[in-house]
């Protein structure tokens, strides 16, 4: 079994994906060709913002929005403690410091409490100038942004949407759907393959309404271009998607769209169906929660045991069977060993700390199968009784 069976998805979709492919190759425009253009409008029209800039890869995207914001020295951006390290890294990279804030312990997502006290306590100190939220939709799920976006705005912060696993998400209020990318001032995502939407090597994109920060993202991603190529009006970077990730891309999409989406959803419900009973009987701590009027794209499927030891007894459990399952994350950012100079302690970000040591992320794809879900959760109940 794989934990995501990418091999499945290219031989469902391959006809349509080696099309595109040899187009780029017989078209010779390998870069900023026309499939960069195609994507760029189709995923922006379907996440429902102004603009969609393509570019590398997902950590980039989110450089480039720090750019663009002008994010640097002296500068506090609040990043949730349980996420992929480049939510922080780039934080970082640019100068600013990253403060870490707890998440919540059924969502995963960012606790906007511990945000407004977070940011809070910084303004108080005085030492940093609070600039941005960079909330991450983790595994699939949106961030609570009806709250989060309420304490941003209150202590003026821009909200920064990491979506790189959140892409085909959403939020149903007040009669209408509001899809991830959305969300946030900017928002960001990554096409790494293994993400919700992938391409066959990095990518990324930066979705944002406003027409400034869009055409600056553009000039950063190219060198700084200005009103021509060789014109570098600003310090950039180089960032581009090429054409023939733009073309799979656009493949995968409409799969995507027509029924992957679909798929993980049932996917997710009958390992909610199979699981459920190990949680009531208590040898599961959680299963994955999606609040009322959310929708997840399901990047992940991951659920908390009680302890470490049961969580890494199953792990090992499930290897011996064949299956596949990974530990997303093991360590907050607060005690990544890059970031031990910020002077954080163990305990104090106690949900992150317990996260890091109970939860397990199953197989999870759209092309996964019943007889595999039921084989993963009959191996995962075996091993709890164990
Ligand atoms: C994958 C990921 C990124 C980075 O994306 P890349 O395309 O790998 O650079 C950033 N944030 C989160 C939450 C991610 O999961």
């Amino acid at each position: 079994m794989e934990f995501r069976d990418l091999r499945r998805q290219y031989a469902m979709l391959r006809n349509d994906i080696d099309a595109a492919m040899m187009d780029v190759a017989a078209s010779g425009a390998y870069i900023n060709g026309k499939p960069v253009r195609i994507l760029e409008t189709d995923l922006a029209d379907y996440v429902g913002v102004k603009h969609c800039v393509n570019c590398a890869n997902g950590t980039d995207a989110l450089t480039i929005a720090l750019k663009v914001w002008g994010i640097g020295a002296g500068d506090a951006v609040f990043v949730p403690d349980f996420t992929f390290f480049a939510s922080a890294e780039t934080v970082a990279a640019e100068g600013a410091v990253p403060v870490f804030v707890d998440v919540d312990e059924q969502t995963y997502n960012l606790d906007a409490d511990k945000l407004d006290a977070a940011i809070t306590k910084v303004e108080n100190v005085g030492r940093l100038v609070p600039k941005v939220v960079i909330a991450v939709d983790l595994f699939g799920l949106p961030a609570n942004y009806n709250k989060v976006c309420e304490v941003a705005r209150r202590h003026n912060l821009l909200v920064l949407e990491d979506g790189a696993q959140g892409f085909g998400g959403a939020i149903n209020s007040e009669g209408r759907t509001r899809r991830a990318c959305s969300f946030g001032d900017i928002a960001t995502t990554s096409f790494f393959p293994a993400k919700p939407l992938g391409c066959y090597g990095d990518g990324g994109a930066i979705f944002t309404d406003n027409d400034e920060w869009a055409a600056l993202a553009e000039s950063l991603k190219v060198h700084g271009k200005g009103s021509f190529k060789y014109d570098n009006v600003r310090i950039g970077m180089n960032s581009r998607l090429d054409s023939i990730q733009a073309a799979i891309l656009n493949v995968k999409f409409k799969a995507f769209k027509e029924y992957e989406l679909d798929a993980v959803n049932r996917a997710a419900m009958r390992y909610t169906e199979f699981l459920t009973p190990l949680m009531n009987e208590g040898m599961i701590k959680a299963l994955p929660v999606v609040p009322e009027n959310f929708i997840s794209s399901w990047a992940q499927y991951t659920i908390q045991l009680h302890t470490k030891e049961a969580r890494d007894q199953s792990q090992i459990r499930l290897k011996e069977a064949g299956i596949p399952s990974m530990v997303y994350y093991p360590t907050g950012m607060h005690e990544q060993t890059a970031f031990a100079g910020l002077g954080y302690r163990h305990g104090e970000l106690p949900v992150t700390e317990s996260l890091c040591e109970t939860v397990l992320s199953l197989p999870m794809h759209p092309y996964i199968t019943d007889e595999e879900i039921e084989a993963v959760s009959k191996r995962l109940a075996d091993a709890l009784l164990q």
